[in-house]
């Protein structure tokens, strides 16, 4: 076991993207575990939108992290130095640590994973996951998708906006992509089986939107929010349900955000809008990942994982989620 935890502490509470800044690297001993504790080495850091929320003063549907400690962040590893019968050394562990290499913890909140040598550990990450999770329930449960229906998503090349998008064929569903680049467009559609996919950043979105769901939107999946989600309800139809996931637009805003222009379209269309945290979900989670795994072995459900090398580039890397740079679930190698 090497001598020094690597750590990224929160030191300011940022304005707008993060800075490097924002971060106090430290080099502190190794955790050494007590009655009924365990540390985990950690390996592999999933970098997610919504810990931008943890770091304001305000916190969000989770705590803020306290100015100071060590930046939370969702982590796998493999148990090294054990008092706790439950997670013997050796154990792979998935859950919510810290940005460092060595974590201290009782198991609360971490679940072990199978070693199961025909899964790579990064589907771990990409599909068997909070992110698999977020796009099966948000859009089966709370966005209630039926066969023969239009679905659009936006960040449709995303972690989450993949799956859903993937899972939307599955069903049965027409569905249209919103992404960020041409590459990313070409890569749902030839490759993940989408209809079709809009190139926000180029294409005129309602106009584009009317081209590719001639029969309306019966189900949009929302992770940005802005100007595709007001293009998106002036589209919508009868009984349309809107399952806001994320708003990632809007999540590095200095000051007051605009609200949908079309709102009004949610009476005329008697149409539902529904946020929902996966977190809500976790008790359904064996149901949901026994039929993601079934898809993913008969080739249906296919994922991406964006790897970064280094600890020591988490702070930098975590932007790439907002600049639109990550190629699918986007993690450090630690
Ligand atoms: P992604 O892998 O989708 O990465 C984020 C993507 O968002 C970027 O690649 C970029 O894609 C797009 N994006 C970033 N900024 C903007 C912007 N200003 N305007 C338009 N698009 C933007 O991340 P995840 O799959 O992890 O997360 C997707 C969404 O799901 C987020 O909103 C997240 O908060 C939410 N989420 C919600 C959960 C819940 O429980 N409700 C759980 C997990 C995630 P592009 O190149 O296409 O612009």
């Amino acid at each position: 076991m090497a001598q020094v935890n690597r750590q990224w502490r929160l030191a300011a509470r940022p304005v707008g993207l993060v800075k490097e800044t924002d971060f106090e690297w430290r080099e502190e001993p190794v955790p050494v575990p007590g009655e009924d504790q365990f540390v985990v080495h950690n390996l592999y850091l999933s970098l997610d939108p919504t810990y931008r929320g943890w770091m304001n003063e305000a916190g969000s549907y989770v705590s803020s992290v306290p100015i100071g400690t060590v930046m939370r962040g969702a982590m796998i590893g493999v148990v090294e130095q054990s008092r706790n019968a439950r997670f013997p050394e050796g154990t792979l562990v998935q859950g919510m640590l810290g940005w460092e290499d060595y974590s201290l913890s009782d198991g609360k909140g971490l679940s072990s994973l199978p070693n199961d040598p025909s899964v790579p550990l990064t589907a771990y990450w990409g599909l068997f996951s909070h992110i698999g999770l977020t796009a099966y329930y948000g859009l089966l449960d709370v966005g209630k998708l039926k066969s023969g229906e239009t679905l659009t998503v936006s960040a449709a090349a995303g972690a989450v906006g993949s799956l859903v998008g993937q899972i939307g064929k599955i069903k049965g569903c027409r569905v249209v992509g919103i992404a960020g680049s041409e590459a990313k467009c070409k890569w749902i559609t030839d490759e993940l089986g989408f209809d079709a996919a809009i190139n926000y950043k180029t294409e005129p979105v309602l106009d584009s939107l009317k081209k590719h769901c001639p029969n309306g939107i019966d189900v949009h999946f929302e992770n940005v929010g802005g100007e595709v989600l007001d293009a998106v309800l002036s589209l919508i139809n009868l009984r349309a349900r809107v399952v806001v996931c994320g708003l990632i637009s809007q999540y590095n805003a200095t000051g007051p955000v605009p609200g949908p222009r079309n709102f009004w379209r949610i009476v005329g269309k008697r149409a539902r809008i529904e946020g929902f945290i996966v977190l809500d979900y976790y008790d359904r989670a064996a149901e949901a990942m026994r039929e993601l795994r079934q898809w993913y072995i008969e080739g249906r459900l296919r994922y991406r994982v964006d790897v970064v090398e280094g600890l020591e580039n988490a702070p930098r890397a975590f932007n790439r989620l907002f600049d639109g740079s990550n190629q699918g679930k986007l993690v450090v190698k630690i």
